[in-house]
């Protein structure tokens, strides 16, 4: 197989190929269509494919050590003050914020309420930034991802699904400009 094509097969009467948002290659075919006939199907499609899947998943360029610096010294000035103010609207309070550049998450809260949060979510669109920090002002109510824990979520950002799913889709190639 030319891509990692994920194949689904049903009553439909046509084959159709389609990129998911996160970079993955589906094909929908009929029930009677043999492998060697989507294989075919693919290959005529390929140069679609490619462009496709080359706009889902930009290759960013890694960061300079000076544009580290810089993204520590915005985040410094950024992200404590919007702790600040979300943890008005949570209701919670903290004890100290640090930012880390880090490759592995983009924010955590201890049970003493120290949040820890990444330099790269200078690099994510503010709504992103702002519910990374609300979901860990919420680990202040609920240590855990319960059910409760999403609810006190969706109170503070009714509209928090989406900016989990951009970190969800474009986080990682964030994260590996590190
Ligand atoms: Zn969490």
């Amino acid at each position: 197989m030319l891509f990692d094509a994920e194949i689904i097969r049903s009553s439909r009467r046509t084959v159709a190929v389609q990129i998911t948002r996160d970079g993955g290659v589906v094909v929908r075919a009929p029930l009677w269509m043999s492998g060697r006939k989507i294989e075919a199907f693919l290959e005529s499609k390929r140069s679609w494919i490619e462009k496709h899947l080359s706009r889902t998943a930009p290759q960013l360029p890694p960061l300079t050590e000076e544009e580290i610096t810089a993204l520590l010294a915005a985040a410094k000035e950024d992200l404590p003050r919007r702790v600040e103010r979300l943890a008005l609207q949570v209701g919670v309070s903290v004890n100290r914020v640090t930012i880390r550049c880090q490759r592995t998450r983009w924010g955590s809260c201890s049970a003493k309420g120290n949040i820890n949060l990444n330099c790269l979510l200078m690099l994510c669109p503010e709504e992103v930034r702002d519910y990374v920090v609300v979901h860990e002002l919420c680990h202040r109510r609920e240590m855990n991802h319960s059910p409760r824990f999403w609810a006190e979520v969706e109170r503070v950002m009714p509209d928090y699904r989406c900016h989990r799913r951009w970190l969800k889709e474009k986080g990682s190639s964030v994260m590996q400009r590190i």
